[in-house]
């Protein structure tokens, strides 16, 4: 179908939630995307950060159809074995000692919130429910993930929203404030994704883990964008030497297909009992089989090619015309630039380079497999934008 007639019936048929860029996809290989348009366009987002291995892996292909070979879905109410696998890998590579899976980052946020509810509850009863989060975080467009969005553009149209939510500055004096006695736990993402890709200020997070140990508030790291070795670290919580009591993942970890995992830590562990959650999807096999696959790839060696190519791209962006800043980790990369970011992505594009954004940056979030030659060919099409 040509691009104009997907168009028609996307304008006439599709919720209006979404302003696209003019342009389809139809193939493609690793980090360099087909258009319908018959262009090809290196891709430096990766469908935000979900295809970890770029497209048409062929690893990933055959673990996937090998699944599909066998049966795709099975309800929670019988085992199957690509499940259990994978909460074995997670739990093997993290510590965490349990698995929920959903299918979305937005509902791993909202399995943890409610666990983290039922935790506080089990232990001090009721009044003891307040998540805290931080100004500027992104968490889900479920109606309590999107309370827990710390940006006061997400809270319009849909309230009343779900009470006992804070919002907390990223410093202690803030946290302090916020966090008192009703609340059972703090959410944070270690590199806040949505509001400009903004590591959290490591000395800030260390004193937040050491406070809320010793009040029994529970720690929630959101790394649904920064997971699974997206910063060059499998989690980015690494990066800052912290024990959460919850992690929740999504985009990258099936290298594609949906999927969601909130990962329960020690104290965490026996949070949500038999009937407290559920999800008819949740742990789907086929996604599961992808990311066994995609978390078995992502190896020491491959962790250490993520933080050389993040190096790597950001010393090259750092040289750029009309570049004033490079923030983030590994391949979760902001680029502040001159031009308005919206601007650079739209002539990117019609250049062949796709790019995201973020508030007012430049988002790159490129698979981790990108080769040399497709970082060059992308960063020389950023180049003729920013100085045109
Ligand atoms: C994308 C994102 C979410 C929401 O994930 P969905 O899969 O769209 O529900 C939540 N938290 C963070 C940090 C994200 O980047």
């Amino acid at each position: 179908m040509e691009l104009r007639e997907i168009e028609r019936l996307d304008g006439e048929y599709i919720a209006e939630t979404y302003s696209r860029y003019p342009v389809a996809f139809t193939g493609g290989k690793n980090a360099t995307l087909y258009g319908a348009d018959g262009k090809e366009y290196i891709d430096f987002g990766s469908g935000i950060a979900v295809n970890s291995f770029g497209v048409n892996d062929e690893e990933w292909k055959r673990a996937v159809i090998a699944q599909l070979n066998r049966i795709q879905h099975v309800s929670n109410y019988y085992y199957a074995e690509p499940q259990s696998r994978l909460a074995e890998m997670l739990c093997e590579r993290t510590g965490a000692k349990r698995v929920f899976f959903g299918n979305s980052g937005a509902e791993a946020n909202e399995c943890a919130m409610k666990a983290a509810r039922k935790y506080s509850f089990d232990r001090y009863g009721e009044g003891r429910a307040k998540i805290v989060s931080l100004k500027g975080s992104f968490h889900g467009r479920t109606l309590f993930t999107l309370t827990a969005t710390g940006q006061d553009a997400f809270h319009r149209y849909f309230g009343p929203f779900v009470p006992g939510v804070g919002y907390a500055e990223p410093n202690m004096e803030s946290i302090r404030k916020e966090a008192d006695e009703t609340a059972c736990a703090v959410i944070i993402e270690p590199i806040q994704g949505e509001s400009g890709v903004n590591p959290l200020d490591r000395q800030f997070v260390r004193e937040l883990e050491a406070f809320c140990k010793e009040r029994d508030i529970l720690l929630i790291a959101d790394e649904v964008q920064t997971g699974n070795g997206r910063t060059g670290k499998l989690y980015a919580y690494e990066h800052y030497g912290i024990a959460p009591d919850i992690v929740t993942t999504a985009k990258g970890l099936a290298g594609g297909l949906p999927i969601g995992a909130c990962l329960f830590f020690e104290k965490t562990e026996h949070a949500l009992g038999a009937g407290d959650h559920g999800s008819t999807f949740g742990g789907n096999p086929v996604s599961c089989a992808g990311a066994v696959n995609i978390l078995s790839r992502i190896t020491d060696e491959l962790l250490l090619e993520v933080q050389a190519k993040g190096e790597y791209l950001a010393a090259k962006l750092k040289s750029l015309p009309g570049v004033k800043r490079v923030t983030g980790m590994g391949l979760m990369i902001g680029v502040e630039t001159e031009k308005n970011a919206k601007e650079v992505a739209k002539k990117c594009l019609e250049k062949g380079l796709l790019v995201l954004t973020a508030h007012d940056k430049v988002r790159l979030l490129p698979p981790l497999t990108v080769t040399k030659g497709e970082m060059d060919e992308g960063l020389n099409l950023l180049s003729e934008v920013l100085k045109a």
